[in-house]
């Protein structure tokens, strides 16, 4: 082991202790948040990650406020809270978990379930197929279950009965808001469907394989850069330079959560440019319009 491994591993000893310490303290301060709907009227919720923001708050309207535990830019992979996040989340009436295995939560999500034993926990994976994977850095299944726009109607409709069992005084508000979203998530799917149709791409280059989701439901396959989670070694990489030829990829995809020096080198190979796109923009709806249309120019059929 490098003595720079033995630091890290000290340090997240470091943060899991004070984390502790800090769990102990609200426990025995009185279990706090035991009536789960908040005095005022606002439903406090706490999300893992970005693009369930944009859920939760298009299904709450005005009367949700969202505690995002993983802020943008951020690695849910690999990502530790700080312990100043446990007073917002110690006061949350639901805790909207993406479900699909993410190791934050994994990590995370009882300790977080034990500061607030009034918090609704939903599992907004519940109903959506989740993809098994025995490579590419994830073990058991694939977690990036939002990436699809028909995963995230599923998504959308948990986040929905979530806010009517904490909030039944709201409900026909929630079912509104959700329908409405709904519908825009149903007119997105049927863009993506039709611009990825007449694309005639049916291979995407991608660093970290997020995309799985998005590529079953539309009839793609991804190619990852990654390799369990690492940089490809320079026989991986020369691989999928060939593989990229043969495709006629044109465009190799990184994001901006993850580095890709190796996509660059791919990009460089081939003639081609890399373009980044996130799995974890805010932004939903935006966001995957923005990806879809990138996916359908990325390869010279
Ligand atoms: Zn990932």
């Amino acid at each position: 082991m490098e003595p720079q491994d033995r630091g890290n591993i000290t340090s997240r000893s470091l943060v899991a202790a004070a984390f502790a310490v800090l769990l102990l303290t609200a426990a025995t301060a009185g279990c706090i948040g035991t009536d789960r709907h908040q005095q005022d009227g606002e439903i406090v919720v706490a999300v893992t990650i970005p693009p369930e923001q944009e859920f939760v708050e298009r299904v709450g309207g005005d009367h949700a406020r969202v505690v995002l535990l993983v802020p943008p830019g951020a690695d849910p992979h690999t990502y530790e809270p700080p312990p100043g996040i446990l007073a917002d989340v110690a006061k949350a009436d639901m805790y909207a978990v993406v479900g699909s295995g993410i190791e934050f939560e994994l990590a995370w999500k009882d300790k977080i379930a034990a500061l607030n034993h009034g918090m609704l926990i939903v599992d907004c994976s519940r109903g959506i197929d989740l993809i098994s994977t025995g490579e590419d850095g994830h073990r058991g299944t694939d977690p990036h279950i939002w990436v699809s726009p028909r995963n995230a109607k599923v998504m959308v409709e948990n986040i929905c009965q979530g806010f009517i069992e904490v909030d039944p005084a709201n409900a026909d508000e929630y079912r509104r808001n959700a329908d409405a979203y709904l519908e825009e998530l149903d007119a997105l799917d049927r863009e993506i469907t039709g611009a990825l149709a007449r694309s005639g791409v049916t291979k995407i280059m991608v660093y970290h394989p997020s995309w799985a989701y998005f590529a079953r439901d539309y009839g793609l396959e991804q190619i990852p850069i990654e390799n369990e989670g690492k940089e490809p070694s320079p026989r991986g990489i020369e691989h999928l330079i060939e593989q990229a030829k043969e495709e006629h990829i044109t465009v190799v995809f990184a994001s901006p959560e993850y580095s890709s020096r190796s996509a660059e080198v791919i990009a460089r190979e081939i003639g081609g440019t890399v373009v980044l796109v996130s799995p974890l923009a805010k932004d939903y709806l935006a966001n995957m319009r923005h990806v879809a249309s990138a996916f359908a120019e990325s390869s010279r059929p």
